[in-house]
């Protein structure tokens, strides 16, 4: 059974639509936010459409992306034998020709809406004013199967993306397609079932405007090209590694702020935490080409773990239905929605001191599945991590044991 949703797109990305008006929430999910393939579906097909002159990438590096994206998914559901059982980003991608939304059923639109029909076009309504989108445009109930679309927003054009001031200049250009990634994967993330989740790298809400934002697109393109690169184990044991511009030091407060809670001597300007079992060793230097000095050290106490939801399949009453050895998800009864699990999230306090031992700070170190927060409270205010540093350990927490289902 088809369960076609055109002409009203099913806006599978929460990214607030420019219709004047937004809910507090209180609707029907039930299949709205399933992943668009699931373990019966062995083969995805996918194609790449882009406007050159105005997107900002050529179209091999955009395929490159796309390729790096599907990758990432991949590897992160592979963590786990729990994920490999739904058969979440299981399938093989094959890239197919880009004629029309029918032709493939991830359709990638670079800067352009060409494959979209007039009235299609309209429910996007504004497009300049998203950075990325994915939108479901048909699931079917019997295989559990979607097709849709992403798009990315140009930065030239009659299309440009609208980001504002303090964003980034041509941003799709920058560090050869490194925000491409990030916000193509965080869409990625969407296809294969996730929400916005702040605790979960790249989905958190504001994530793809946070990396129009100069300090972030520093910080994120070295997480870009590591992800690029499949290397995303090289990162796991450094939680920050990050120089600032003379500049930056002199005029950003939250930047001195930071490197004073580190007890950073005066005048450097870069800062890197590394951690290696129970200890974490903050190194400085004064800029990019002089030698790391040992700042200070930590050490790791107290640690808590809290188990996080991942992904919710919700299974459409037509399964029910069918036979049930067609039925995708058989052997699971009594239970409509499934919730994956999300991976787990450690907490732990760190005792540091420099050193000297002039500096002495207590520190609070967050891991979930995909990224470590550090952070520390200081003369009334707190010291981010994120803000300035690339503070990524990935893979180093191996998602929960236990499944969760909920009616
Ligand atoms: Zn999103």
């Amino acid at each position: 059974m088809r369960n076609l949703l055109l002409p009203i797109l099913l806006l599978i990305s929460t990214e607030a639509l420019a219709l004047g008006w937004s809910s507090g929430g209180g609707e029907l999910f039930l299949d709205a936010s399933n992943p668009w393939f699931v373990r019966n579906t062995k083969s995805v097909s996918y194609c790449v459409r882009i406007d050159e002159a105005n997107f900002g990438i050529s179209e091999d590096r955009a395929a490159e992306l796309v390729t790096s994206s599907f990758a990432y998914w991949t590897r992160f559901f592979a963590t786990s034998s729990i994920w490999q059982n739904w058969g979440v980003a299981h399938q093989t991608f094959h890239r197919v020709n880009c004629n029309s939304l029918a032709n493939a059923d991830v359709t990638f639109l670079f800067g352009t809406l060409d494959p979209l029909l007039p009235q299609e076009r309209k429910q996007l309504s504004t497009p300049e004013r998203r950075i990325g989108i994915a939108v479901r445009t048909d699931y079917d109930l019997s295989t559990m199967r979607g097709r849709g679309f992403i798009y990315l927003s140009p930065q030239e054009g009659k299309l440009a993306l609208k980001h504002g001031i303090g964003k980034i200049d041509r941003p799709w250009s920058y560090e050869n397609g490194a925000l491409v990634n990030l916000v193509l994967t965080h869409e990625l993330g969407h296809v294969f079932g996730y929400r916005h989740d702040s605790t979960l790298f790249p989905m958190g809400e504001r994530f793809t405007d946070d990396l129009l934002d100069p300090i972030y697109a520093r910080a994120y393109a070295p997480i870009s090209r590591a992800l690029e690169s499949g290397k995303v184990s090289e990162l796991s044991s450094t939680l920050m590694d990050n120089c600032f511009e003379e500049s930056e030091v002199q005029n950003v407060p939250e930047n001195r702020s930071l490197l004073a809670f580190y007890g950073v001597r005066e005048g450097s300007r870069c800062i890197r935490v590394v951690q290696a079992g129970n200890s974490l060793r903050v190194f400085s230097r004064v800029q990019p080409e002089s030698a790391w000095v040992l700042t200070g050290t930590g050490l790791v106490e107290a640690s808590t773990r809290k188990e996080l939801a991942g992904p919710t399949i919700y299974i459409p009453p037509e399964q029910s239905a069918l036979p049930r050895e067609k039925q995708v998800f058989g052997d699971i009864r009594n239970s409509r929605y499934l919730t994956l699990p999300g991976g787990v999230i450690e907490s732990a306090t760190v005792r540091y001191q420099t050193v000297d031992r002039h500096v002495q700070r207590d520190l609070a170190l967050v891991k979930s599945p995909l990224e470590s927060h550090l952070s520390g409270f200081w003369n009334g205010i707190s010291i981010p991590d994120a803000l300035n540093a690339s503070s990524f350990s990935l893979f180093t927490t191996v998602p929960g044991s236990s499944e969760k289902d909920r009616r």
